[in-house]
């Protein structure tokens, strides 16, 4: 009986410590796939050593509990790259201003890194105007936005101004735990709506002055002067004038507006371009010399192979208008020097004058519409202010390049590049090229 008793103790030991041994096995593996979860890592499958059911409700848990962490994961990561690529600038930030995020654009636009998340916005943008747009998107309830437009000066003060158009909405939350704020850079959409504006002005008023005159004559000729011979021939001589000035002007300005809306249809076909700019130079030579003008041409006669790829029309469009110029805003006696050689990647068209010249300031608005540095002399000199608008345009369908140097009282130069027409599987360094220096201004 009582070695009975003893054999019954040692089975129920025995079968206590196989079923402790068993739970403390499970509650280890458990243990570990609970770590690895934290880890992020795939959790390994607890083996069913003390129960089945409760293996099998872990595992479940286990794998579930993991996919959603790699999927959240990855809509992070996604959120990420969206963020990243965005244009606009945005930024999130906790009630008391401090930053809680930045993205690429944001960091570019405000000059900020990855060391910047976590401190205060005012120590990182010194703009009053981006601090009251965070205050003002904190204080709002939450499915409002904020919007305004501001100005971003550079710290600096070495890099031109910014208009922002900002965004702000508090993140949800009660009480809301901050607030993104997207900044959208508008400045070239500003600067061209007030250029836009500008034109519309300017084209108006360009086209009521030789109107106003017109109907000023007309009215005076159908009131008593039609027939007073001392003035009706040089008032219908002057309605004349009026009337091909507005016939220059609507030419430039359908020109123009073809080739800004890239309606002007180009045949760019392999060009030598002398032939064009001697014929130009020699339809406007009677004009110079009747100024008392010299005008000369200088051409290298290129090698066979040195051609341009451009709309012939287009080049004499670009030498008529830097030719003509070039007389009108040269006095009496002054000279005008046109020149065309090659370099290595371009033929060069110079148009030198000795001209009334531009004042440096004035150089890098003489191309826009309508700009004129004296606008009573371009006038009277018959100039519609659209000629090197349009010279810029032409250049540009030619793939070429305009610059002009000037110097007031001494005389002007514009050069124009076009860019070497170079036949199918040759190496522009197997063809002839020659080089010449520009001559410095008179
Ligand atoms: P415009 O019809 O008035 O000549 P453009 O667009 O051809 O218009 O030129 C714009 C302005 O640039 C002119 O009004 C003039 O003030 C200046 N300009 C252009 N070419 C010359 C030049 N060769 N010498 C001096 N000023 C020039």
């Amino acid at each position: 009986m009582q070695t009975a008793l003893i054999g019954l103790a040692v089975v129920a030991s025995a079968t206590a410590i196989v079923i402790a041994w068993r739970w403390s096995r499970t509650a280890r593996e458990i243990a570990r796939g609970l770590d690895e979860l934290r880890r992020g890592l795939k959790p390994h499958r607890v083996r069913a050593v003390a129960s089945v059911r409760l293996a099998a409700t872990f595992n479940d848990a286990a794998a579930d509990v993991h996919a959603r962490i790699a999927g959240l994961e990855q809509d992070r990561q996604q959120l990420n790259v969206v963020l990243e690529a965005l244009a606009e600038a945005v930024i999130a930030v906790d009630p008391r201003l401090r930053l809680l995020f930045a993205n690429a654009g944001a960091n570019r636009l405000f000059g900020l890194d990855a060391g910047s998340v976590g401190r205060l916005i005012p120590e990182l943008i010194r703009s009053p105007q981006v601090q009251e747009a965070i205050e003002a998107t904190l204080l709002l309830p939450a499915p409002q936005a904020y919007q305004s437009e501001l100005i971003l000066t550079s710290r600096e003060g070495n890099v031109r101004a910014r208009c922002l158009a900002v965004r702000g909405t508090p993140l949800p939350g009660q009480p809301s735990p901050g607030a993104v704020l997207v900044f959208r850079d508008v400045t070239e959409l500003r600067r061209l709506e007030r250029m836009r504006q500008d034109f519309v002005a300017n084209a108006s008023h360009e086209l009521k002055t030789p109107l106003a005159s017109i109907k000023a004559y007309t009215e005076t000729l159908l009131d008593w002067a039609l027939h007073d011979d001392s003035v009706n021939v040089r008032f219908l001589e002057r309605i004349d004038e009026q009337a091909e000035r507005l016939n220059l002007l609507i030419l430039d300005l359908l020109s123009l507006a073809r080739l800004e809306s890239g309606q002007e249809v180009f045949d760019h076909r392999p060009l030598d371009p002398l032939a064009v700019i001697e014929a130009c130079v020699e339809a406007h030579r009677d004009r110079a010399e009747a100024k008392g003008q010299e005008i000369s041409l200088d051409l290298e006669r290129f090698a066979d192979h040195t051609l341009i790829r451009a709309d012939e029309e287009a080049v004499r469009q670009i030498a008529d208008n830097l030719v003509d110029n070039a007389i009108k805003y040269t006095p009496e006696r002054g000279s005008v020097r046109v020149r065309c050689w090659s370099d290595l990647d371009a033929v060069v068209l110079e148009v030198t004058d000795t001209g009334i010249g531009i004042p440096r300031d004035e150089l890098p608005r003489i191309f826009e519409r309508f700009y004129r540095v004296d606008k009573a002399r371009s006038r009277e000199l018959g100039g519609t202010g659209l000629g090197l608008s349009i010279v810029k345009h032409l250049v540009q369908s030619v793939g070429g390049q305009v610059d002009v140097t000037s110097r007031v009282g001494v005389g002007s130069q514009f050069v124009v590049r076009f860019p070497r027409w170079i036949p199918p599987q040759s190496s522009p360094a197997l063809e002839g090229t020659a080089h010449q220096e520009s001559p410095l201004l008179p």
